[in-house]
C-alpha cells in the first residue's frame, strides 16, 4: 500500500499515490461489504465450547454439594461451590468471595452507585456528598469510563505504560489528593493494549498510602485466565500481597465466565476484604433474594476445577490465535518500519490496539466504516471519548470468521494508508 521510502516522495508523489489508493478505496465501497470488528464477543464456535453446560442439568440434577434446591430462592453470596471454583480461578480464598449474577460490569456499577449513596467502609460520608474523581488508566475500557461518567465522578486520565499505569503519576495524585476515590484497572490483558501489570506495579498498589481513607482500586480481572499464546502472562496475586500489606479492603477484584463459557450468560464474583464483604452483602441482602443457583451449578459441574478450565481455555486460545494473527500479520506486512502505526502483539485477551499518526484515528475509523467495516468510535478507549491525540483505534478480533477478519484488516490497513497519506499532506 505504502513504499518504504514514504518519506523521500515529494509532495506530486504522494498526491499521485493517495489517487491510486483512492482508486481501491472506490472499489471496495462497491462491494457493499458488512463486517464488524467493533466488541469482544466470543465467536459462535468458542460459545459452543460450552454447549454441554446447557444439558448438564436435569429433572434429578438441581441441587448443589450440601443438597441445597438450587431452583428456589436463598443463598445471596454464591454457591460454597461456585466460591471455590472461582477461588481457584483467582487463587483468592473462597471466603472473600461474592458470587453475583451474570455480569462483572453490574457487579462495579452495583459498588460505585453503592459507594455513592451510602459510603464505602473507612469513608465517612456517601461520595455523592462530595465532589470527587477517579484514575483511568488510558487507553482503557470504555464502560468503565461511562459508568463514572454516568454516576457524575470526574474522570482523570493516566498514561497506561507497557508495565501498567504510570505509577509515579498515580501515586503522587493518591497519596496527595483525598477527593481522588479510586482506580479502574485491568491488570492483565488489558482492554484494548493487552499488556500485563508488572509485579512493581501490584506491589505499589498495595504499599501506597491513598490520602482518602476509603479509596479503592477496581481490579477488572476480566481476563484472568484467557492465554492466546503459550505461555501467557502471568500477573502477581494481589489479594495475597494484599494480605501481607493488611490492606484487601482497598481492592475489589471482579471476574466473570462471560468469555469462559457465555458472555452474558455466565457467572461474575467480587473478591475483596471482610469489611467490604460485609457491606456489600448488607446492600445486596436489600437488592436481591439471591441470584441465579442454575446456573452457578451448570458451572461447577461443567468446569469442576482449574485444571478442567484450563484445558477449556486452551480450546478458546485454539480458536482466537489464528484470528489474532490475521490482524498482526496483516498491519506486518503493510506496515513494519513505515512509523505511519504501531500495534500491540498481546498473549492474551481480547483486543488488538492500533496507534497512528496524530490526528488519524478518526479519519480511519470513518473510512473504514463508509466502505463497511465498523470499528470502535475513535475516542472511546479514554474519557469523555476524548483521545487528545486521536491515535487509538481498538480490534476486537475474536466475533468474525477468520475470512471476515482477513478481509476486514485489508480495509483497516488500506484506510490506514489513506489516513495516513492524507494527513501527511496537510488534508483534513
Ligand atoms: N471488563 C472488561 C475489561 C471487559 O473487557 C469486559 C467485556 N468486554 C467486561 C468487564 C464485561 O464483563 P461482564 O460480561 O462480566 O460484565
Amino acid at each position: 500500500l505504502l513504499p518504504s521510502n514514504l518519506y523521500e516522495l515529494s509532495r506530486e508523489e504522494k498526491n499521485h499515490l493517495l489517487q491510486k489508493l483512492e482508486t481501491q478505496y472506490k472499489s471496495i465501497q462497491e462491494e457493499k461489504l458488512h463486517l464488524d470488528i467493533t466488541r469482544g464477543k466470543p465467536s459462535p464456535e468458542q460459545l459452543d465450547l460450552s454447549l454441554p453446560m446447557l444439558s448438564i442439568l436435569d429433572e434429578k440434577h438441581y441441587q448443589s454439594e450440601n443438597h441445597t434446591d438450587c431452583r428456589n430462592y436463598g443463598v445471596l453470596d454464591g454457591l460454597p461451590e461456585m466460591k471455590k471454583l472461582f477461588g481457584e480461578i483467582l487463587d483468592i480464598p473462597h471466603e472473600n468471595i461474592f458470587v453475583g449474577g451474570n455480569s462483572s460490569l453490574n457487579l462495579m456499577y452495583d459498588v460505585l452507585v453503592q459507594a455513592m449513596l451510602y459510603g464505602l467502609p473507612g469513608g465517612t460520608k456517601p461520595w455523592k456528598d462530595e465532589k470527587i474523581s477517579f484514575l483511568c488508566p488510558v487507553p482503557g475500557y470504555d464502560r468503565h469510563f461511562a459508568i463514572l461518567e454516568h454516576l457524575g465522578i470526574e474522570m482523570i486520565p493516566i498514561r497506561l505504560n507497557e508495565d501498567g499505569p504510570n505509577m509515579e503519576s498515580v501515586l503522587s495524585l493518591v497519596e496527595r489528593n483525598p477527593s481522588i476515590k479510586g482506580i479502574f484497572c485491568v491488570p492483565k490483558y488489558s482492554n484494548p493494549t493487552g499488556i500485563t501489570y508488572s509485579d512493581e506495579v501490584v506491589k505499589a498498589f498495595c504499599t501506597m498510602k491513598p490520602a482518602a481513607p476509603d479509596f479503592r482500586v477496581f481490579w477488572d480481572n476480566a481476563y484472568a485466565i484467557h492465554d492466546i499464546e503459550s505461555p501467557g502472562e502471568r500477573l502477581l496475586n494481589v489479594f495475597a500481597e494484599a494480605q501481607q500489606h493488611h490492606c484487601t479492603d482497598r481492592f475489589y477484584i471482579f471476574t466473570s465466565t462471560s468469555k469462559i463459557s457465555f458472555a452474558g450468560g455466565g457467572v461474575a464474583c467480587i473478591a475483596t476484604g471482610e469489611k467490604n464483604l460485609k457491606a456489600l452483602k448488607k446492600h445486596y441482602s436489600i437488592q436481591t433474594i439471591g441470584y441465579d443457583k442454575l446456573n452457578q451449578l451448570r458451572h461447577v459441574l461443567f468446569f469442576k476445577d482449574r485444571k478442567t478450565i484450563e484445558n477449556h481455555m486452551k480450546k478458546h486460545a485454539e480458536i482466537l490465535k489464528p484470528k489474532k494473527d490475521i490482524v498482526v500479520n496483516t498491519l506486518q506486512k503493510y506496515f513494519s518500519n513505515l512509523g505511519v502505526v504501531q500495534w500491540t502483539n498481546p498473549r492474551g485477551g481480547y483486543f488488538v490496539c492500533l496507534e497512528t499518526l496524530p490526528g488519524c484515528a478518526s479519519k480511519v475509523v470513518t473510512l473504514a466504516h463508509e466502505a463497511g467495516v465498523k470499528l470502535t468510535p475513535a475516542g472511546s478507549t479514554h474519557p469523555y471519548n476524548k483521545d487528545p491525540k486521536d491515535t487509538t483505534i481498538r480490534i476486537a478480533f475474536s466475533y468474525p470468521s477468520t475470512k471476515d477478519i482477513q478481509k476486514a484488516m485489508e480495509v483497516v490497513s488500506l484506510c490506514i494508508a489513506l489516513a495516513s497519506l492524507q494527513t501527511m499532506l496537510g488534508q483534513k
